[in-house]
């Protein structure tokens, strides 16, 4: 799970500063593109309104052609955990929509997610997305200097495990950004305190739960990208890339 031998990137406060800029890039344009979701628009799109956020503030996709995906945002609807690819599928009244956004400022990366009702959605899965980023909350405030990156984990699983049968997404986690959009260390979204690298001042961490309303377990689609649960179940996935400031965390992808 950890890989002890990776560095992890430490950033000064210039380089952060940096990714805050594309932090903002991400946040602007997932704001745009969660005000344009309803009933009715397709997938694409919403792709359509992000590429050109992105490229109206002057920053690059970091999703687009990263190993090949050829779309600005993923789009995950249901059942989709993450990695959907935008298209020609139309939303409908009652889905439950995450979009995961990524944009590259001077060679800095910024990465965020967040889930969208369509319309008015059954209360279970607003109550699952809240429970989802709440958890996303709860972790970021782990993510302390001095801490270690299973105290991350360790939080967001309690606050789960806390608020009723939920699963879990194992098999994807959070992870390091900086330079590049997916660097060491891995930021499993369940885990033990104390367990796993040191999390010190100058790391920048994406911080993403996916969490279900059935088991955790996922599988690909035939398109090689699109995450499912396994058992037909929604989900739900917020994400915010933090940096370790001798403060405490600091939101970079937030308004
Ligand atoms: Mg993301
Ligand atoms: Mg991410």
């Amino acid at each position: 799970m950890f890989r002890k031998r990776e560095r992890i990137e430490i950033k000064t406060p210039a380089q952060l500063a940096v990714m805050r800029q594309a932090g903002l890039v991400v946040a602007r344009t997932l704001a745009l593109v969660a005000s344009e979701v309803r009933a009715g628009i397709t997938t694409a799109e919403l792709d359509e309104v992000a590429a050109e956020s992105i490229r109206s503030e002057g920053a690059l996709p970091s999703f687009l052609g990263y190993h090949g995906f050829p779309a600005h945002i993923c789009v995950s609807v249901n059942d989709e955990v993450v990695h959907g690819i935008p298209g020609a599928r139309v939303l409908s009244e009652g889905d439950l929509v995450s979009i995961d956004c990524g944009a590259i400022v001077d060679g800095w990366h910024g990465d965020a997610a967040l889930s969208v009702p369509v319309g008015s959605v059954a209360p279970e899965l607003l109550e699952l997305s809240r429970v989802t980023e709440q958890s996303l909350v709860v972790g970021i405030a782990a993510a302390v200097a001095g801490g270690h990156i299973g105290d991350i984990g360790y939080a967001v699983e309690q606050y789960v495990r806390s608020q009723g049968p939920y699963g879990i997404v194992e098999d994807y986690v959070g992870h390091g950004i900086g330079t590049a959009m997916h660097m060491s260390p891995s930021v499993p979204n369940y885990g033990r305190r104390g367990e796993g690298p040191q999390i010190r001042e100058g790391m920048a961490l994406a911080i993403e739960p996916m969490v279900t309303l059935g088991a955790a377990d996922t599988k690909v689609l035939a398109d090689d990208w699109t995450v499912v649960t396994a058992d037909g179940r929604p989900a739900a996935h917020w994400e915010h890339s933090v940096a370790i400031t001798a403060d405490g965390p600091v939101v970079l992808t937030a308004l």
